[in-house]
């Protein structure tokens, strides 16, 4: 695991501060939530910001000339300008707000695919991709005859990238991989996947979700075409997303949902589309789930992606070297490039059981197959028990899972 040194002006009591439900007690106890992976606590901020727009704002986007509709209008593009700076975009035309990360695979398979994909062409995913970046590949797949290609992964849960090198080929019509894997935590090396993949002129879709509320990142440095990520996961609210497409590729793809707003004209004979980015906002949006993205945007770059990396890395390197020391413990994703999971399993013990162990003592993991069920069925395995931390996690809160899992290995062993 590569060494990165923590910031020692970093304060992780005042960032729990403004995350009221990290007081609560569960079981009787001080709550411990390693599920961020799952989904993220959302601060203050956040919540204010959604309690401002729906008490002061509100109105529909777009459409009104009156002043409160502009002002909505205003704060719904505002947040999509505060996540072109986020993820570097070059212009606000190519984000677009989705539901989240599952929408905007499903988004990008289905209009990237009705346009692109045909009988015999091959699309590639890896073997370590949640659901939602197989599924919908799956099911665009069977109505155009392409067939899906997958990247094996190693014992310790990398790709085998001579073997992607070797599955490129003429036929190959995409590559849609996972940036940060859930289940593993494995930084996939995301630069060499896209530069093999644009040697051949194919465009790369980057599954984000559990990479945006860890590392920085920039779509242009990446050269990425596609780029999806869900707001929970990086402690905006729930239901609202992005997805980030080069506009070559949006401007070639049809309209995804048909309805209001993604219109120029409609007439019974024809239908003119709107421009970008409103092509593929149909109907009305989220717009307070927009606003609450934007301001998980500004408190993420408030504490800043240095300071949250460094953070969480030395949780990382804490919580891994003091979880290996526990007897009967087999921690599934061993890569060198991690970030923010400890996958495990305890000898002889059901991670269910385990799970219901730690949370009868307060701690909050995730127990199961994370949504990663072909990865599971490689390693042999039915599930594992999942903590994974943020940047408001402690090292008192890894001694409490240490403490935990000791118990339940005892319980159980
Ligand atoms: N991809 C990955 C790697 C994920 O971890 C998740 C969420 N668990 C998703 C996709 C789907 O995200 P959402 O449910 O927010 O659409």
């Amino acid at each position: 695991m590569s060494t990165i040194t923590a910031d020692k002006s970093f304060d992780v009591q005042a960032i729990r501060s403004e995350f009221p439900i990290l007081e609560r007690e569960m079981r009787n106890k001080p709550m411990v939530f390693l599920d961020s992976a799952a989904s993220s606590q959302k601060p203050d901020a956040v919540v204010k910001a959604m309690d401002y727009y729906y008490q002061q704002q509100h109105a529909n986007v777009h459409r009104g000339v009156y002043q409160l509709s502009q002002e909505a209008t205003d704060a719904y593009e505002k947040a999509r300008h505060l996540v072109q700076g986020f993820i570097n975009a070059p212009s606000e035309k190519e984000v677009l707000f989705v539901r989240g990360t599952t929408e905007g695979i499903n988004l990008v398979a289905s209009s990237y695919g009705r346009k692109f994909l045909e009988e015999g062409d091959e699309v590639i995913i890896s073997a370590m991709e949640h659901h939602s970046n197989i599924v919908p590949w799956q099911l665009i797949c069977e109505q155009t005859g392409a067939k899906l290609r997958v990247i094996p992964v190693t014992d310790e849960g990398e790709l085998i990238m001579e073997e992607y090198e070797q599955m490129l080929n003429e036929r190959t019509k995409i590559v849609a991989v996972v940036h940060v894997s859930n289940t593993l935590g494995t930084i996939n090396p995301v630069e060499r996947i896209i530069e093999l993949a644009h040697a051949k002129d194919i465009p790369v879709l980057l599954d984000g979700a559990q990479a945006i509320p860890h590392l920085k990142i920039d779509v242009q440095a990446l050269d990425v075409d596609f780029y999806t990520f869900s707001g929970h996961k990086m402690f905006g609210p729930t239901g609202i997303g992005i997805l980030y497409g080069k506009e070559k590729w949006l401007n070639a793809m049809p309209p995804y949902q048909g309805g209001g707003e993604m219109i120029e004209t409609v007439s019974f004979e024809k239908t003119t589309f709107n421009e970008l980015p409103h092509k593929f906002e149909a109907g009305t949006p989220d717009i307070a789930g927009a606003v609450g993205l934007g301001a998980a945007v500004e408190y993420m770059e408030k504490i800043g992606h240095e300071t949250i990396q460094k953070h969480e890395h030395e949780l990382l390197v804490y919580g891994t070297e003091a979880m290996s020391k526990i007897p009967g413990i087999r921690i599934i994703g061993t890569a060198e490039e991690k970030a923010s999971v400890i996958s495990f399993l305890l000898d002889g013990a059901h991670p269910y059981d385990v799970g219901t162990i730690l949370d009868q003592m307060g701690i909050a993991v995730r127990t199961g197959h994370h949504c990663t069920q072909p990865l599971m069925d490689r390693y042999g395995i039915p599930g594992t028990v999942r903590a994974s931390f943020a940047v408001y996690n402690t090292k008192e809160d890894i001694d409490r899972l240490v403490e935990g899992v000791k118990r339940a290995a005892k319980m159980l062993g």
